[in-house]
């Protein structure tokens, strides 16, 4: 709803407190908080997080409430909520699954039903990710991504209002796709889309697991008097299967009439194909740095579509992959990630994502201000970077030093399992911004030295994507 706003969902020294007053006044008046609030933004939470859930979660936080939570670490209660078709087949194969947005996604796969020792440190499951991301990069890999969040834009004026509210150029025409952000009036990042152009004036919207309330509240709340647009949630309708490696081509070219060659079907753009029988919406793009593609699928055909591919995967050595892996191969690939990377504390220049933003098309939201921030001195700047890591990989928080002063902080890491690289993002002090330049950071309470990169470790040229 438009000018209605809620503050709850938090404890009650912290709800009642000066600042959470402070930032609520300032996203009503402003239409956003100067700093970083989605810890406390009703939409964090889903229609899933009905009764039932909520109270299970309660009861679980409260008896947890004095235990330090470790990584890897899965808490049960409530769960499973949101599953897809796929639940079950992948749990019979070892899939262990974490929760995000309510959903049950898999994490990784346990080839003896041993589970993860949860630790701050590289532990049991260190290798079989290992095993993971080389199937991937080597072979093909399979994954059930379903939990996207998915909206239908539709309307005379869909392309004029997608335009307006992201930073990049819009599709050429039908079939062509963008990596796209939105942005605050001030230029901070509030949102990360793949749009999808299907056909005439309809629009398929993709964003990540956590801002499907978000991404939709912005796309129906933009639309202005006037303006003929309709947006649906599709995200419950649609499951989504990633297939991704060398041999993705060929193996669903065994499943497809539709022609997937290079020029045919190249990178960045989609279509409406059928694969094993199944229509899908197949877009030619991944988040892990291989040839692949998205395979949108109706959510009651997902088991026919996932079970169509692994029959014809034998021959390729396919494997399942989990969210562990997806980590480690996007950071191979130094593709940053919204809420870490990407946060509405800073815009796409200390992002460095400048070549995302289409300076030269008309106007947009937020346009004047990152337009400025370029031309400005920055305070912080993103940096990727490899660590000289003991057993303990970067996850986020990590202060970065130079000498004894603290110069910058890391926002999320993982060890690259194919380019053997500890890597970690983190903003630092711009003058300490440039490659090749060494810092420390300290993990668990030692120093290590960390050396900030040019260029992605895997890949720098994306010739594996376009092949
Ligand atoms: C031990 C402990 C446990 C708690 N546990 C809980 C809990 O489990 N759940 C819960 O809901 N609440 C809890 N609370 C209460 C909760 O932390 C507070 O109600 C809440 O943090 C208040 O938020 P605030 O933003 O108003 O103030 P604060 O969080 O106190 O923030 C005020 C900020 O202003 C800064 N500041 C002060 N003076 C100046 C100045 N002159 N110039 C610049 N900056 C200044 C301070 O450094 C501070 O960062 C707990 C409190 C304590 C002490």
């Amino acid at each position: 709803m438009r000018n209605f706003w809620q503050c709850c969902g938090s404890s009650i020294g912290i709800a009642q407190g000066a600042g959470c007053g402070k930032y609520l006044a300032q996203w009503m008046v402003h239409g956003q908080a100067e700093i970083n609030m989605r810890e406390f933004d009703p939409r964090r939470f889903g229609a899933y997080a009905d009764n039932e859930y909520t109270r299970a979660k309660s009861f679980d936080d409260y008896e947890n409430m004095f235990a330090t939570p470790l990584p890897g670490e899965e808490r049960d209660a409530g769960r499973p909520n949101r599953t897809t078709p796929l639940y079950e087949t992948l749990k019979a194969r070892g899939a262990v699954h974490t929760e995000a947005f309510g959903w049950e996604r898999p994490k990784w796969f346990s080839p003896d039903g041993r589970q993860e020792e949860p630790g701050f440190r590289r532990n049991n499951v260190f290798g079989i990710v290992a095993g993971e991301c080389r199937a991937v990069r080597e072979h093909v890999g399979v994954m059930d991504l379903s939990s996207f969040a998915k909206c239908d834009v539709s309307g005379p004026d869909a392309p004029a209002l997608l335009d307006r509210i992201t930073a990049n150029r819009m599709p050429r025409g039908p079939g062509g796709l963008v990596l796209t952000h939105m942005l605050s009036a001030d230029g901070m990042i509030e949102g990360e889309v793949t749009i999808t152009h299907l056909a005439d004036d309809r629009f398929f919207v993709l964003s990540g697991v956590a801002t499907e309330l978000e991404v939709l509240d912005k796309l129906v709340q933009s639309v202005r008097d006037g303006e003929d647009v309709t947006t649906a949630n599709v995200t419950d309708d649609y499951g989504m299967l990633v297939v991704a490696g060398p041999k993705s081509r060929e193996l669903l070219a065994r499943l497809t009439d539709a022609d997937l060659a290079n020029d045919r079907f190249p990178w960045l753009t989609g279509q409406q194909i059928d694969i094993a029988g199944v229509p899908c919406r197949a877009l030619r793009v991944n988040y892990v740095g291989e040839l692949g593609w998205e395979l949108h699928a109706p959510m009651a055909q997902l088991a026919k579509l996932y079970d169509a591919i692994w029959n014809a995967g034998g021959d390729f050595a396919i494997a399942d992959f989990g969210a562990y892996a997806v980590n480690s191969l996007r950071m191979e690939k130094a593709y940053r990630g919204l809420g870490s990377e990407l946060t509405n504390e800073i815009t796409l220049i200390e992002a460095d994502m400048a070549r995302f933003v289409a300076f030269d098309k008309g106007d947009f939201i937020g346009k004047k201000a990152t337009q400025s921030r370029q031309d400005s001195q920055l305070s912080t700047r993103l940096v990727y970077a490899e660590v000289d890591a003991g057993d303990s990989d970067i996850l986020g928080g990590e202060p970065v030093f130079q000498g004894s002063d603290v110069v910058g902080v890391c926002t999320s890491g993982g060890y690259g399992h194919v380019v053997r690289k500890s890597l970690a993002f983190a903003y630092v002090d711009p003058q300490f911004s440039d490659p090749g330049t060494v810092l420390e950071v300290q993990i668990l309470g030692e120093r290590y030295p960390l050396r900030t990169l040019g260029e992605p470790a895997y890949d720098p040229q994306n010739t594996k994507m376009r092949g």
